[in-house]
């Protein structure tokens, strides 16, 4: 049998790798990624934190299978006695909106409530109460997770998927895939950067950011762009209980990461493919007075240090794009997560292994995100994409 070929060993790839060979371990699968030491890779830059506050369903129902998995994991991808500890903190998500936002965030909240999701609308005076560090005066509501939301070590959760996953037998293989050969609607191989060519009876676009490049090699227009994005690593001696994942009407988020914090925002004007510097002047210009109008606490903060990655930007409606090519039907992709996907690889490395075994989805009906949308011109858009 001619291996599934899954071009891209990040958290996306290897968690397939993983469904895959777990759900059939005869099936012959083989990762191809170019850099294992995942130095530029989403998954490795990733803020990996996780919620159910989303304005689509999909997206809500697919948090609350993640979540189910994360707290399981220890579980799930034991491997020799060795017990991957993902240190996944359910601290919450404060979503806050000014007065004017206040109607979408209700708007929201009933969704995710229908969904049953676990949040809770609170007016200025409960934030207050709540959040004694929080400067509410302009604020119109917050909308917050009490379970099921938090953060996570996303590096160790795709070690943890990669290494099981090399124990079920998928090969890992260091090269580029530089070509895909098709024939008559099929893809037969994909060609590596030394010339060799590898048969195959799938092959899986799994390249995160640089996925349209891969997409272009069939002349298929994919809309994922590597967008970047920094996060600021920043200390602040102040005590800030029942901090959250905070989220602010002017855009920025910030988290607790350990005895520092994380933080970041979308770039005032956005670029492709920029180097991965850290935009340190956002930091000044933007970010600080941001957070110390919030948080008057972080007036005496102190950025210790920042890193950038790509988040991979779908433009189209900013989701998920999944499942087969609309032309070559064993061309799948698992695509264009827009800053979410880490929270959403255990749920869609599991689909997408379902439908390459069963040729639909079982657990989880993620049809809505097919990639066939593109050229429908039916966008499901994500209005609560962050930063
Ligand atoms: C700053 C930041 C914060 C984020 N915060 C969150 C968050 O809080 N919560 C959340 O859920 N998500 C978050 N994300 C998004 C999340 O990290 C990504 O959606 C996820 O990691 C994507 O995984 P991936 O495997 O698709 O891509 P990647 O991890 O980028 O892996 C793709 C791999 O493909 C390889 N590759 C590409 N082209 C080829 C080729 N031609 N041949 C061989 N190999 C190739 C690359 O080397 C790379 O290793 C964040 C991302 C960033 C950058």
């Amino acid at each position: 049998m001619k291996p599934v070929v899954i071009v891209g060993g990040g958290v996306m790839g290897s968690a397939l790798a993983y469904w895959l060979t777990r759900l059939d371990p005869a099936r012959p699968v083989t990762v191809i990624e170019r850099d294992p030491s995942y130095s530029r890779a989403s998954s490795t830059l990733s803020a990996a934190s996780i919620r159910q506050q989303f304005s689509s369903a999909v997206n809500i129902r697919i948090a609350q299978a993640s979540i189910v998995f994360l707290r399981a994991v220890a579980d799930e991808l034991e491997l020799d006695g060795d017990r991957p500890d993902l240190a996944l903190r359910e601290s919450g998500y404060l979503y806050l909106a000014d007065p004017g936002g206040a109607a979408r965030l209700r708007e929201a909240h009933v969704l995710q409530r229908n969904c049953g999701a676990d949040v809770t609308l609170l007016d200025r005076t409960a934030l207050e109460r709540r959040f004694g560090w929080l400067n509410a005066a302009d604020l119109g509501l917050g909308s917050l997770g009490l379970s099921g939301e938090g953060w996570f070590d996303g590096h160790a959760l795709l070690m943890a998927f990669a290494r099981k996953a090399r124990r079920q037998g998928v090969r890992y293989l260091t090269a580029e895939v530089c070509g895909i050969g098709v024939d008559q609607e099929r893809v037969t191989e994909v060609i590596l950067n030394d010339g060799s060519k590898i048969g195959c009876s799938h092959v899986v676009n799994s390249a995160g950011p640089w996925a349209r490049q891969l997409a272009a090699m069939t002349d298929m227009h994919l809309p994922v762009f590597a967008r970047r994005r920094t996060v600021y690593v920043i200390s602040c001696k102040a005590r800030l209980p029942n901090f959250p994942l905070l989220i602010d009407p002017t855009g920025f988020w910030i988290r607790p990461e350990g005895s520092t914090f994380i933080a970041g925002c979308a770039p005032s004007v956005e670029a492709d493919d920029e180097p991965l510097e850290p935009d340190y002047a956002a930091f000044e210009t933007f970010l600080w007075p941001a957070l110390a109008h919030r948080i008057p606490a972080f007036e005496e903060a102190r950025l210790e240090r920042a890193w950038a990655g790509y988040f991979e930007m779908n433009d189209f409606d900013h989701n998920a794009l999944l499942g087969p090519h609309p032309k070559i039907f064993n061309f799948l992709f698992m695509n264009g997560f827009s800053g979410h996907g880490m929270q959403q690889a255990p749920v869609v490395g599991r689909a997408l292994a379902e439908f390459i075994l069963e040729g639909r989805y079982i657990t989880l009906d993620l049809s809505e995100l097919s990639v066939a949308r593109l050229a429908q011109n039916r966008p499901l858009r994500e209005s609560m994409v962050i930063g």
